[in-house]
């Protein structure tokens, strides 16, 4: 039974950011009175949780490596098999969202406390959601158990994120502050915290992409990450989050890459029924209205516009309006079938958003 949420459970999380941050991780640990960390990573992170591993030092009890995209429940259920050889009493997870997921996924089933080193904008970290799929079919959850008891930002860790990725995955971070304008649990402060994460990630995006290894710029990104995280957490979902579910949960699509082709689309088909909410988007990108706006700021960027780029089948379209159209979230334009299977052949062809 999910335990439900209170502002101590989001005000116990303990944010820290700096460059170099990382090796500080020991000290970290023994602050949460724990004496082992067992580390995680994906493949390609491998030597980035090796590295983490050395600066645990005796505090560590290991790598698992095999974190994977949109947390498969089978990967959760083999790590749990090591965790108690392992003699772990708390989680590091290194790396995007996928690695963040995973520590949830196992901090839900353990009770174990965990210390997030991001290394993406995904802003999994700052949300007490957890996605995980299961028989091609992805669902979320939510619980006080799955936010981490510390927050390492090190700007270090992003600038070796390639430049298609710093896209979109600031892309992935902006999406969770354009529905938090018109969540329909929004407050004046969630809506502030959502403009503040927009504002930050416009002024860094441009600049990272200029200059990958500018850390004041990636910090910027970082904060506005965090901001578009922790609103997330606090807000409900609507339309475009499920879109980018169904999307990456039943064809597995690269997250980050759907949410940035899917974005101008999703927010263009609410600005029918909430132009005034989302007018913070133009007043921070510019352009005549929130749709085109974010369109034309990932196509600056190099972002990618089409979904068929991903290797979606324009056959495949059928399945996913129907399957996007079943449990709908909460949405201010009403959700018909006819509407979503019109929006995916604009996103799939990659066409300026209607
Ligand atoms: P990811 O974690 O899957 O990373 C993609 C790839 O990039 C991986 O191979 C990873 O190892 C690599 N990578 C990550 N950081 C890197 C870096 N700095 N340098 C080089 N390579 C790097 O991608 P993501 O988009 O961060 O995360 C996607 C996952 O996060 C999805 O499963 C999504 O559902 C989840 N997510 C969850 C929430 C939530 O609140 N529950 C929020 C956002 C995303």
């Amino acid at each position: 039974m999910a335990q439900a949420l209170r502002q101590e459970d989001f005000d116990s999380v303990r944010v820290r950011d700096g460059a170099g941050l990382r090796f500080e991780v020991a000290d970290e640990v023994a602050r949460l009175g724990c004496t082992k960390a067992l580390v995680l990573s994906t493949p390609q992170q491998c030597d980035l949780a090796l590295e983490i591993c050395e600066a645990l030092g005796d505090a560590a009890a290991g790598v698992y490596s095999k974190a994977a995209m949109h947390t498969p429940v089978d990967v959760t259920e083999d790590v749990l098999s090591h965790l108690s050889l392992s003699g772990a009493d708390c989680l590091v997870a290194v790396g995007g969202g996928s690695t963040v997921g995973l520590g949830k996924a196992l901090a839900y089933r353990t009770g174990l406390p965990q210390i997030t080193i991001p290394t993406t904008y995904a802003g999994s970290e700052a949300t007490p959601i957890l996605g995980q799929t299961e028989n091609g079919v992805k669902t979320t959850l939510t619980d006080a158990k799955v936010l981490p008891s510390v927050i390492l930002y090190d700007p270090e860790l992003v600038a070796t994120l390639p430049v298609g990725m710093t896209v979109t995955s600031g892309l992935n971070a902006m999406a969770h502050a354009a529905e938090a304008l018109y969540a329909e649990n929004r407050t004046p402060e969630t809506t502030n915290l959502a403009i503040q994460g927009l504002k930050d990630l416009a002024q860094g995006m441009p600049k990272v992409v200029q200059a990958p290894d500018d850390l004041d710029a990636r910090a910027l990104t970082q904060r506005g990450a965090w901001a578009c995280g922790t609103v997330l957490g606090r807000v409900g979902m609507a339309l475009h989050h499920k879109l980018c579910h169904t999307l990456g949960g039943t064809f597995d699509l690269p997250h980050a890459d759907t949410h940035a082709i899917i974005l101008p689309h999703a927010i263009a088909y609410n600005a029918r029924a909430v132009a005034e909410e989302l007018a913070p988007i133009t007043e921070v990108l510019g352009g005549e209205n929130a749709g085109r706006a974010l369109y034309d700021f990932g196509k600056s960027l190099g972002a990618p516009l089409a979904l068929k780029s991903l290797g979606i089948t324009e056959a495949d379209l059928d399945h996913a309006a129907d399957l996007a159209v079943q449990k709908p979230y909460p949405n201010p334009q009403p959700v018909t079938r006819e509407d979503i299977r019109a929006l995916l052949q604009s996103a799939w062809a990659g066409n300026v958003p209607a």
